[in-house]
């Protein structure tokens, strides 16, 4: 039988932190679309708490919409091929697109994704994420808008899971195990 090691978190971000940080980005992003509408494009699952915020913040000029991506590989290690398990429901053709996305690794989530939407002919693509850990980064990728910068640690909390645990945690916690 696995031992299961115990486990400790170490808050990082508060929701405060957290609330006064898409205060921010959503500033930010009012000032660079004006009035033009914007796709917010939600990346499942951990981005959900983050996407409602912020949307609540962005109100009526934006559409949302979510992809969900998977990596093949074999247990913890990706093959680094990200393919969409969930598509999205609408043409994103001359539109305005803003992946949000709950953290940046690796990037290699991300420099997928670009790709797959970009043959789409989106107007722009950007994307907001509210963490990035650049450390851990391999893959290139451009991120416009970013939340926190943190080091190489696992986090959980505000839509971060480990093992579906830990989600709806109102903060964001750096997570120890044993
Ligand atoms: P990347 O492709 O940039 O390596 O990883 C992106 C995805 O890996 C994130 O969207 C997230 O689902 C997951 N991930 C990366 N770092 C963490 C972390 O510290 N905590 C949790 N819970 N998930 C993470």
């Amino acid at each position: 039988m696995p031992v299961e090691l115990p486990i400790r978190l170490e808050v990082l971000f508060s929701a405060e932190a957290i609330a006064a940080k898409v205060d921010e980005l959503a500033g930010q992003i009012r000032q660079d679309y004006g009035d033009e509408t914007v796709i917010l494009l939600g990346v499942l699952k951990g981005s959900f708490h983050f996407l409602s915020d912020l949307g609540r913040r962005l109100a009526d000029t934006t559409i949302v919409d979510f992809v969900q991506t998977s990596s093949y590989g074999s247990g913890k290690s990706s093959t680094g091929i990200v393919q969409i398990r969930k598509d999205l429901d609408i043409n994103i053709e001359d539109q305005n697109v803003l992946i949000v996305e709950d953290i940046v690794d690796t990037g290699t989530t991300l420099a997928h994704l670009r790709e797959l939407l970009a043959v789409r002919k989106p107007r722009t693509l950007k994307v907001v994420a509210l963490l990035s850990k650049p450390e851990a980064r391999k893959h290139k990728t451009q991120v416009e808008y970013v939340g926190f910068e943190i080091p190489n640690e696992f986090v959980v909390g505000y839509g971060l899971d480990y093992g579906e645990r830990f989600r709806n945690l109102p903060y964001i916690a750096i997570l120890h195990e044993g």
